[in-house]
């Protein structure tokens, strides 16, 4: 059965590991992730973009495929699905298919419109038991077409949105999406320390978590960051993996044209990839 964030990223700050959030894009992805949550005793968290709901064919057939994969790999450790970067209508969309947490990017709003509609979504999340992911400072770079400028969130703006009873903030704190530039200044940790004291140590959210040096990972960890956003990572393992399969031209041979065969070493990429992160994490043995 499907959790809500809430209690594992609790755990997780408290145990000062963070969980981490792998974006799903289709049934390969998703079971890649599972089985290896399972086989590491981890919790997780999958992340769904509105594009890639938009192409895996509506949020209720993630809801039904994630469902059916809990049931049908005896997956049980804990697993939240999560809506990434929902606009406020998407954020509807998911409570109502089944999704067990929702992410209200509300960054891009004025301060004012983004505390009243992240209220409204607190208490439908309340309600229904979810847990609600609020943004402040949009995070750099591109995902599905919305271009954020790498701010540093306002330490008192993260208090007045937190203070609104969401379970976990994405602050931007110099990270983000996509790969990372040459010339990238790092992660801002002042920044990271000013906004977990005003948040009175909330669980936060690190997105970007793609090329991130493993010594900024841990320091970050140990500032609250309690849940970790990977995406791009998993694509990037996924596809040169998949291109050494045709390279070595393994789809003429046999039954090497076989779809299943053909995204095989994708799969085992994506898993490598989630273990790795799982482990710098320590997220492992943490189900
Ligand atoms: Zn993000």
């Amino acid at each position: 059965m499907l959790v809500s964030a809430k209690e594992m990223l609790e755990k997780a700050r408290d145990g000062h590991y963070a969980v981490g959030q792998f974006n799903i894009n289709n049934l390969e992805w998703t079971k890649a992730i599972l089985l290896t949550a399972q086989e590491l005793n981890s919790p997780v968290i999958l992340g769904v973009s509105e594009g890639a709901g938009k192409y895996m064919g509506g949020y209720k057939t993630i809801v039904g495929m994630v469902n059916g994969m809990l049931e049908g790999l005896n997956i049980t450790v804990p697993v939240a699905l999560h809506l990434d970067h929902g606009s406020y209508e998407a954020a509807y969309k998911c409570i109502e298919a089944g999704f067990s947490s929702v992410m209200f990017d509300g960054s891009h709003y004025p301060i004012d419109e983004n505390v009243e509609k992240t209220t409204e979504l607190v208490n439908t999340c309340k309600e229904k038991g979810l847990s609600l992911e609020a943004e402040v400072g949009a995070i750099g770079g591109e995902e599905d077409g919305v271009i954020g400028g790498g701010d540093i969130a306002d330490p008192e703006e993260c208090k007045q949105i937190a203070s609104l009873g969401v379970t976990m903030l994405a602050a931007g704190i110099g990270n983000i999406h996509g790969k990372y530039p040459e010339n990238w200044k790092g992660l801002n940790f002042e920044a990271l320390e000013k906004i977990n004291e005003a948040t009175g140590n909330m669980p936060l959210v690190l997105h970007g978590g793609t090329g991130i040096p493993a010594d900024m990972i841990r320091k970050a960890i140990d500032l609250g960051v309690a849940k970790i956003n990977v995406n791009t990572e998993c694509q990037l393992a996924f596809t040169a993996a998949t291109r050494v399969y045709f390279e070595e031209e393994k789809d003429r041979v046999g039954k090497g044209f076989d779809p299943r065969k053909v995204l095989a070493p994708g799969v085992e990429a994506i898993k490598a990839t989630v273990k790795e992160k799982m482990e710098l994490f320590g997220s492992v043995n943490k189900a």
